[in-house]
């Protein structure tokens, strides 16, 4: 089997939110599609080892918030990179409540769903939502995943559900590259072939120092 054909599905990039006993909570996801119009309905998949997923189930609800390529990436790495068990990633990132769920502010669409239905996989939840609520928040070309692979030059969690081990670098991207994150595996490859990586470089991504990446 070769896994890099699963490469040629397209997604988006979501934050899939929810609550936590009152504390908004949420995880970066980007396995989510409409299943029908009418009524419409939305299915997502998590991890089970994302917090969100215990939240989810509690609440019997979520939102997703679509990623648009002009949303700061940085929204990637605070709800991709942490656990919401140990940290308030809402503190980190400006949201709105919509149809009573958080959604991300800088995000070009939202939707909300209640669970009516979900599905058990060996590592991963599908939940079936039924939508409650959705509108568009700004003008903006929705995220792909592919564009944040070639674009913002992010890999997968490895709770992603399209996680694939030993992920390398696409070619286009490997050929001036010199400094990979060692939190989220984005490549700063400078504005010019060799560039240092600037001492008060923070990654675009995730937001930790130069310290946590590594030459190439
Ligand atoms: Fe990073």
């Amino acid at each position: 089997m070769n896994k890099n054909a699963f490469r040629q599905l397209s997604y988006g990039v979501y934050v899939v939110s929810t609550w936590d006993n009152g504390r908004a909570t949420g995880c970066t996801a980007n396995s989510a599609m409409q299943i029908t119009s009418e009524p419409a309905t939305i299915a997502i998949s998590i991890n089970h080892d994302n917090y969100t997923n215990k939240c989810i189930q509690d609440t019997g609800k979520f939102a997703i918030s679509i990623l648009g390529e002009h949303s700061d990436p940085g929204i990637i790495g605070i709800f991709g990179f942490k656990s919401g068990k140990d940290h308030n990633k809402f503190d980190e990132t400006e949201s709105v409540i919509r149809g009573y769920l958080p959604v991300v502010a800088d995000a070009c669409a939202y939707v909300v769903c209640d669970v009516i239905d979900r599905m058990e996989t060996t590592t991963h939840t599908v939940f079936l939502g039924q939508v409650v609520d959705a509108d568009v928040l700004k003008q903006d070309d929705p995220m792909t995943y592919a564009y944040y692979h070639k674009v913002i030059k992010g890999k997968s969690p490895k709770n992603a559900p399209t996680y694939i081990a030993e992920e390398q670098p696409c070619a286009e991207t490997a050929a001036g590259a010199k400094y990979v994150c060692g939190i989220c595996g984005y490549i700063y490859d400078g504005d010019t072939p060799f560039e240092e990586l600037p001492d008060d470089f923070v990654c675009p991504v995730c937001k930790q120092p130069k310290s946590v990446f590594v030459k190439q």
